[in-house]
């Protein structure tokens, strides 16, 4: 390997011996290795603005547990569901797992808070699919602008409704009410159930 270029991460680990020899693997995926490899990632975001960063420190702990702890990092763009505008987002993965093989090996990771990452008998680990789980367990389920940034760009908070929509939408709701809940009268439905109702009265 030439000074200066990065190693490429391994795809197929032994990871008995990595953590039997307590590798450490520290480098980057580059953003063309990542729009390859790691689809699922790719598919989640708008774009990723960088590198991932990652150090994985393969090792056994003292209960043999064999583990991989370590840091995963990157920059991504995500639409803001709020305002529906781009925004940037640093994801920071603090990665903590063991590998595990059975039941007993499960239960004995558990106890001791690992993440859990199976493995067959004899499979290879690929260390991408690690860390494209971590990435995409990082990224929010609904993907918004920080508080901080309300008012300032993403200042869509609340659109709330005139009345005459207020009205057209209860009139909605209660159909499919009527619809949906077959035998339940539209009187039984009491503003505590209608999202609307708030609306009315904030108005008054
Ligand atoms: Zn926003």
């Amino acid at each position: 390997m030439r000074e200066g270029i990065p190693e490429r991460i391994p795809q197929r680990v032994d990871y008995q011996r990595y953590t039997d020899q307590g590798v450490t693997l520290d480098g980057v995926i580059s953003l063309q290795e990542a729009q390859k490899d790691l689809v699922r990632f790719n598919d989640s975001i708008i774009e990723n603005t960088g590198d991932i960063k990652y150090q994985l420190v393969f090792d056994r702990d003292l209960l043999g547990n064999r583990i991989v702890t370590g840091e995963v990092a990157a920059e991504v763009i995500l639409q803001c569901q709020r305002c529906m505008d781009n925004f940037k987002l640093d994801l920071n993965c603090h990665v903590s797992i063991a590998f595990v093989q059975n039941d007993f090996e499960q239960q004995q990771a558990e106890d001791f808070q690992y993440d859990i990452f199976w493995l067959k008998k004899k499979e290879l680990f690929d260390p991408r699919v690690l860390i494209e789980d971590e990435l995409l367990l990082a990224l929010p389920q609904i993907p918004m602008h920080p508080e901080s940034e309300i008012g300032q760009g993403c200042d869509v908070i609340v659109k709330f409704l005139d009345e005459d929509e207020v009205s057209k939408q209860d009139k909605a709701s209660s159909n499919e009410d009527v619809e949906d809940r077959t035998g339940i009268s539209q009187s039984e439905q009491n503003d505590e159930d209608n999202p609307f109702a708030i609306l009315k009265q904030l108005k008054k």
